[in-house]
């Protein structure tokens, strides 16, 4: 089993050969080669055995969640957001769902919140 590219712009096929895995503080993990994104790995090994890598498996394939806030005319800013779902396999991104306009707030920092709960319900609906 290759390893993916979990960065959803990325999602390069790796084979083993051509990532070095290495042991952080906060677990295995791999740097793809091609994006530098740091992969999460899992050891499978028996306690005493040798270490043996995998990918950990995903409820839903990974997604990118870029909440932004658009400045309006009036002042005030428009909470706008795009969510990207990679694809299951391999390949650049299959999906985007756009918001333009989620609502209308008095600043740029509840503009951004508000787009980012909006993510975190629709992806807990949909997982
Ligand atoms: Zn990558």
């Amino acid at each position: 089993m290759p390893f993916i590219c979990e960065n959803v712009e990325c999602r390069a096929v790796l084979a083993r050969g051509q990532v070095r895995s290495s042991h952080e503080d906060n677990g295995w993990c791999f740097y793809c080669p091609d994006c530098n994104t740091r992969n999460e790995l899992k050891n499978i090994g028996a306690p005493d055995g040798p270490v043996e890598l995998v990918q950990p498996e995903r409820s839903q394939p990974p997604h990118r969640v870029i909440a932004t806030a658009r400045a309006l005319d009036d002042g005030r800013y428009a909470a706008q957001l795009r969510v990207q779902r990679a694809l299951a396999v391999k390949g650049t991104y299959a999906v985007e769902e756009h918001w333009d306009e989620l609502g209308v707030f008095p600043d740029a920092q509840a503009a951004v919140a508000h787009a980012k709960s909006f993510a975190t319900d629709l992806l807990e609906r949909r997982a």
